[in-house]
């Protein structure tokens, strides 16, 4: 059967991965509430749909790329939804980062209108999406995995079977957890640095001779704020996001989080500073601020 892909959400990572998905020859239907985001999908060939209901009626599989638990549910399982208007055996592809028990509400949901769903969330940063980089974490029944793989194939590089629905957003939790956590200590052990005067060159040098780096220092910063750049990529706002579903998922689960929740109230500090929608390697940059030290730059 031909599939007929719908996407939903051409943020900053869902416009580059619906426009891979065009540029492969798949057949998209797209909507996004702000009119321009899907002026790039609608340039490959992509259809607009005025709404989510015409993405629903249209589509075989459903890709949804949202900003947060609340929306998702709303455009999958609310009154104008995907599930009203999705014909049984339509498959739902969710990859935002959201709260692990809403994904499980929204399978369970599905499956009870004879639809499937599967959990996909995404790892890497914008960047990668725009070079069809992305990296999946894939919670799936195995025909439904089999289904999706293709779509996956023209989004990214890398995709990990995590096990059944539900896993692929808890694998990103996890990961999520140790990625954001780093931009904290990066930030307090950089402006440390500053404030000793030492050569943030040499300092680098050092730390990534040693067990103490790690792969926002190594990888992203450099390319991010320590030059100069911190346009998001992923905003402060979407990590503090994650940070509290990643301390309220642990807290259902009874394990305690405590540097989490120290990092959260960090990322809190720097959206009350009006940087939200600053990059989060700009983390460090907040922090120096504060504390009325020179920002970290490589030459
Ligand atoms: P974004 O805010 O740039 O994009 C979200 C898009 O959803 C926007 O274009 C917005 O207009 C659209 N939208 C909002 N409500 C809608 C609705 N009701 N119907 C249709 N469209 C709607 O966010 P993003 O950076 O693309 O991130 C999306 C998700 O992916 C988030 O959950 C984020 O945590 C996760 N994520 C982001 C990155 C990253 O580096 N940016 C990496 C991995 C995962």
């Amino acid at each position: 059967m031909t599939q007929r892909i719908g996407f939903i959400g051409l943020g900053r990572m869902g416009r580059p991965m619906a426009s891979n998905l065009c540029r492969r020859g798949f057949d998209l239907v797209v909507f996004d509430v702000v009119p321009s985001a899907m002026a790039e999908a609608t340039r490959l060939g992509a259809r607009t749909a005025s709404g989510v209901s015409g993405v629903a009626s249209e589509a075989t599989i459903v890709l949804t790329m949202l900003p947060d638990s609340a929306v998702v549910e709303e455009v999958l399982c609310g009154g104008g939804g995907v599930l009203t208007h999705a014909a049984p055996g339509t498959l739902m592809v969710e990859m935002s980062t959201i709260d692990p028990r809403v994904t499980d509400r929204i399978a369970a949901a599905a499956i009870a209108k004879g639809c499937a769903f599967v959990d996909a969330p995404v790892g890497r940063l914008a960047s990668h999406a725009e070079r069809g980089e992305c990296l999946f974490m894939v919670g799936a029944d195995t025909d439904d995995f089999a289904r999706v793989r293709p779509l996956l194939d023209a989004m990214g590089t890398t995709i990990h079977y995590c096990g059944p629905v539900g896993s692929g957003i808890r694998t990103k939790l996890v990961n999520n957890y140790l990625a954001i956590i780093s931009c904290q200590l990066n930030a307090e052990a950089l402006a440390l640095s500053q404030r000793f005067g030492l050569s943030l060159a040499r300092t680098l040098e050092v730390i990534h001779g040693t067990t103490a780096t790690n792969g926002q220092l190594k990888i992203n910063w450099p390319a991010k704020v320590l030059a100069g750049d911190t346009e998001p990529g992923f905003t402060i706002d979407l990590a503090h996001k994650d940070l509290t579903l990643i301390v309220e998922a642990a807290n259902a689960v009874k394990v305690p989080v405590p540097i989490a929740a120290a990092a959260r109230e960090a990322f809190t500090v720097a959206r009350g500073h009006g940087s939200g929608d600053r990059d989060f390697s700009a983390m460090v940059d907040v922090l120096c601020e504060i504390a009325r030290i020179e920002k970290p730059r490589l030459k």
